[in-house]
């Protein structure tokens, strides 16, 4: 049975869904079954009483952050996902961080970031590229205008009053990933350069 929650570093992570509408080149679902030596492909997504099981049987002592982010894209299952933040925040004092490809408004056809934004503290919206054709090639979404959606994603969040991050994958070269680093600075929002090999650890 698939891990509902997974410990990586100092943070726990939510295995909300394996849903999601891109197909990114480097995605580490096209390589594993897993990250650190959890199990996250799921038969079936867990229910909000799962979720809500799962948190109260888990110790978060001593742990930084909850981040959904799991096996797929996070806003794919956005109504467990506030509920189930909601409800740890009624219990915890860590903060919640989304991991996300910042196309969930486009995949629930509606604006999802004023229901997350109640319960979520912290964005990490991955940027993946310094334009919308390289975005193309490598994130291969099934909208035509993705890569603008996504910064106008992190720009909303940022907007709510959120902590935003846009990131980036070091399979871009230098060249592109100064380029993506200009892009978001211009958007206000610094950029996580994340290695391919943490990637490959870390979801
Ligand atoms: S957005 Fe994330 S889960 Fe979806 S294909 Fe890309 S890397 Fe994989």
């Amino acid at each position: 049975m698939a891990d509902i929650l997974y410990v990586y570093q100092k943070n726990v992570y939510v295995n909300l869904t394996n849903r999601c509408p891109a197909r990114c080149v480097f995605c580490v679902r096209n390589k594993k079954d897993g990250v650190g030596g959890s199990h996250l492909v799921l038969e079936e997504e867990p229910t909000a009483d799962e979720l809500r099981a799962a948190i109260d049987a888990f110790s978060f002592d001593g742990y930084e952050e909850l981040v959904f982010c799991g096996y797929g894209e996070p806003t794919c299952a956005v109504d467990n996902l506030v509920e189930t933040a909601r409800y740890f925040k009624e219990r915890h004092t860590q903060k919640i961080r989304v991991d996300t490809n910042g196309l969930g408004c486009l995949y629930n056809h509606r604006d999802i970031l004023p229901e997350m934004a109640e319960v979520v503290d912290r964005f990490s919206v991955s940027l993946n590229a310094p334009d919308r054709k390289r975005y193309d090639e490598l994130v291969r979404p099934p909208y035509e205008n993705a890569f603008e959606e996504v910064l106008r994603f992190g720009t909303a969040a940022r907007e709510l009053g959120k902590d935003v991050v846009f990131s980036v994958v070091s399979i871009l070269s230098e060249e592109e990933i100064d380029r993506c680093r200009s892009l978001a600075a211009d958007y206000g929002i610094p950029l996580k350069v994340r290695s391919y090999i943490q990637e490959e650890d870390e979801q």
